[in-house]
C-alpha cells in the first residue's frame, strides 16, 4: 500500500486496561492485572490487521477496547477520525454498526432459543428500519452470501455443524454493513479443514463489501495468508508490526523469531531450528522489569533488565520494540552483544 494514499479507519493511541484484583494472605491487598499495557497502532481503510500473540498476552482484551466493550483504563481509540473513547453508549450506538465482532466460537455466542433468521437480523432489528418481510428477505441473502442455503431460516443453532454456526455469526456481523470487523480466533474452533473454507469466505466478504478486519489470531499459519500487516504481542504491549510479507521472511524480535521457529515448514529440505523460550509467561500482575520480554529472551543484555524498549520504526513501516534494533546506538548495542 503507498504510505501517501493510507486512510486510517482506527488510531488505537496509548491503550491500556488494568483489572482490579484483590490478593489474599500475607501480602493481601490491592493489585492490578495489566491485561493492555500501553499499546498503539493503526488500522488502515480496506486492510486486514493480524493480532497475534500466545494466549493471555492481551489480543482479546484489545480488540474488546477498540470495539468500547470494555472501558479503557487510559488512553484513546478514534475511529474514522473521530475520539470515541468517552462517548456513551447512546453516542455509540449508531456507530456500532460499522465496527461489529466475530466470536471464537460460534456455538456460544448465537442465542439457543433463536432460530437463525432472528439470530441474523437481530442487528438489523436495532439500526435499520425494517418491516419483518424486508428483514427476513435480507437474512435470504445475507445467508446465501455465507454459503448456506435459506432453508436453514427457522432451524435452530444447535442444528449446525461448527463451520455453519460460524458462517451464521458471519452473516450477522455483516447484515449491517460494517466497516470494520473484529474477528476474535474466528477459526480456532473449527476442524482444521473447516478453517480454510471461513478464511476463504472472510478473504471474499472482504474484497466484496469494502471492509476492514482487526485478525486476532494465537496461530501463525492461520494469519499468513490473509493478513496485510501482523502485529505481534507479548504480555499487554505490541514487540513488532511489518507487513506479513516483510515479517515472514525477516522478523527483528527475539519473540516473533521464537514465534516463527514453531510454526511448521512444509519443504524438509529447508533447514528449520526451533528456538524454545525459556519458562512460562510471566504474570501481567507483576511483569518483569525493563523489556517485559527479558526474563524469556536468549538475547537478554544489560540494559534489557532496566530499561523498557520503545516500539520505534526501524525503515518501511517495520516497528520493533528491542534494544538490538532500537537505541539510538543499536548498531554498536548489536556488535557489544555479538562481541560477548
Ligand atoms: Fe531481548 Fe533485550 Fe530485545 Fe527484550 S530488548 S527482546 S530482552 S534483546
Amino acid at each position: 500500500m503507498n504510505s501517501e494514499h493510507i486512510e486510517k479507519l482506527v488510531e488505537v493511541n496509548d491503550i491500556k486496561k488494568h483489572f482490579q484484583i484483590s490478593k489474599k494472605g500475607l501480602f493481601a491487598g490491592k493489585a492490578y492485572v495489566k491485561a493492555v499495557d500501553g499499546v498503539s497502532f493503526d488500522i488502515h481503510k480496506g486492510e486486514v490487521l493480524s493480532l497475534v500473540g500466545e494466549s493471555g498476552c492481551g489480543k482479546s482484551t484489545t480488540g474488546r477496547l477498540l470495539l468500547k466493550l470494555l472501558g479503557a483504563t487510559s488512553g484513546s481509540v478514534t475511529f474514522e477520525g473521530e475520539n470515541i473513547t468517552d462517548l456513551k453508549e447512546r453516542q455509540m450506538r449508531p456507530k456500532r454498526r460499522h465496527m461489529q465482532m466475530i466470536f471464537q466460537d460460534p456455538y456460544q455466542s448465537l442465542n439457543p432459543r433463536m432460530r437463525v433468521r432472528d439470530l441474523v437480523s437481530e442487528p438489523l432489528l436495532v439500526h435499520e428500519e425494517l418491516d419483518q418481510n424486508a428483514r427476513y428477505k435480507r437474512v435470504e441473502e445475507l445467508l446465501e452470501l455465507v454459503g448456506l442455503s435459506k432453508s436453514g431460516m427457522g432451524k435452530f443453532a444447535h442444528e449446525f455443524s461448527g463451520g455453519q454456526r460460524q458462517r451464521i455469526g458471519i452473516a450477522r456481523a455483516i447484515s449491517v454493513n460494517p466497516k470494520l470487523i473484529v474477528a476474535d480466533e474466528p477459526v480456532s474452533a473449527l476442524d482444521v479443514s473447516v478453517q480454510s473454507q471461513v478464511l476463504n469466505l472472510l478473504q471474499d466478504l472482504q474484497k466484496e463489501m469494502g471492509l476492514t478486519y482487526l485478525f486476532i489470531s494465537h496461530n501463525l499459519s492461520v494469519v499468513e495468508h490473509i493478513s496485510d500487516r501482523i502485529a505481534v504481542m507479548y504480555l499487554g504491549k505490541i514487540v513488532e508490526i511489518s507487513t506479513s510479507s516483510n515479517l515472514y521472511t525477516n522478523p527483528m524480535h527475539p519473540y516473533t523469531k521464537a514465534l516463527f521457529s514453531a510454526v511448521p515448514v512444509p519443504d524438509p529440505t529447508i533447514k528449520h531450528q526451533r528456538i524454545i523460550l525459556k519458562g512460562d509467561i510471566p504474570s501481567p500482575v507483576n511483569p518483569p522489569s525493563g523489556c517485559n520480554f527479558h526474563t524469556r529472551c536468549h538475547e537478554c543484555m544489560d540494559i534489557c533488565k532496566s530499561d523498557s524498549p520503545e516500539l520505534k520504526d526501524i525503515g518501511n513501516g517495520h516497528f520493533v520494540a528491542c534494544h538490538l534494533h532500537t537505541t539510538s546506538s543499536s548498531q554498536e548495542v548489536r556488535i557489544a552483544y555479538e562481541d560477548r
